[in-house]
């Protein structure tokens, strides 16, 4: 535990970096070797260049927010505020502290903040521009408006405050959910037997996918980024035949606006689009 934390403690920008490039080529790569959907009928080359456009977005926001991180991080050591501190407060092992930690961090800074960018309109107004995407794959996992960004990073600084993250904790937990993000979106086709044990921990693209079907019920499911025990807790977990999916949103399907970066920076802004109310229920 002591490598653990003494690492994630000092990582340099330079693994971080690393983390996220390295990631995104494995992915691509077994993509590649075993896709799901056919990559053939549609410009890759396009999709993956306004993906990355979104991904270098991110991480100007991420590195702009940086220093509310630090004071955040430096105040909840101070005032040892957070159930992490009260548990090592309690002489609780440093191993159930870390576990307990890590869900937390998982529940508050990505599960909670999904559910609600749902449910806040002016907030899925941001959000959709991750879900107009039509051929989901792992450059998707970044694929988030500026505006979002900035909310993800203010839910990550209350997920840092409840849990009462040190340091090594924040980049631990950053850096598993930028590995399980760009693993649960990629286009792979991975055996039954290995997903089924997968997801009893972790969630896994054949998950992932089903909260990428362009029309409700299924989109509102599926929320979590690193844990599926929250969508088990919290009854959004859904099951459904992958290969019958349709990615996208119905609000937002015409290509011409969806593949076009200046009309996606432009949605939030635009009157909201209700999701269509379908005469009959689609059971997949
Ligand atoms: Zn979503």
């Amino acid at each position: 535990m002591d490598v653990i934390i003494n690492y994630f403690s000092e990582m340099p920008t330079l693994h971080r970096s690393i983390l996220l490039i390295g990631g995104l080529t494995i992915f691509f790569l077994i993509e590649n070797a075993a896709p799901l959907f056919s990559m053939k009928t549609y410009s890759r080359t396009k999709h993956t260049g306004l993906n990355i456009f979104f991904t270098a977005t991110t991480i100007l926001v991420n590195l702009s927010m940086a220093f509310l991180l630090v004071k955040t991080a430096q105040w909840v050591a101070t005032t040892g505020f957070g159930v992490m501190n009260w548990m090592s407060a309690a002489s609780i092992s440093i191993w159930l502290t870390a576990i307990v930690g890590l869900l937390l961090m998982d529940l508050v800074g990505a599960w909670l903040a999904h559910y609600v960018e749902h449910h806040v309109k002016w907030m899925w107004q941001f959000h959709v521009v991750h879900h107009t995407d039509q051929h989901v794959d792992t450059t998707t996992a970044n694929r988030h408006h500026p505006g979002e960004s900035v909310i993800r990073y203010i839910f990550t600084l209350v997920a840092v405050i409840v849990t009462g993250a040190p340091v090594w904790m924040i980049f631990l937990y950053q850096s598993l959910s930028l590995i399980l993000s760009q693993f649960n979106h990629s286009n792979i086709s991975m055996p039954k037997w290995l997903d089924n044990a997968l997801v009893l921990i972790v969630c896994t693209p054949n998950m992932h996918r089903v909260h990428h079907h362009y029309r409700q019920p299924y989109s509102d499911t599926n929320y979590g980024n690193i844990f599926s025990i929250w969508d088990r807790v919290f009854g959004t977990y859904a099951v459904v035949d992958n290969e019958k999916l349709v990615y996208g949103v119905d609000t937002h399907m015409k290509k011409d606006e969806i593949s076009d970066i200046g009309y996606l920076l432009k949605i939030p802004f635009l009157p909201y689009r209700p999701h269509i109310k379908y005469e009959e229920e689609e059971s997949l």
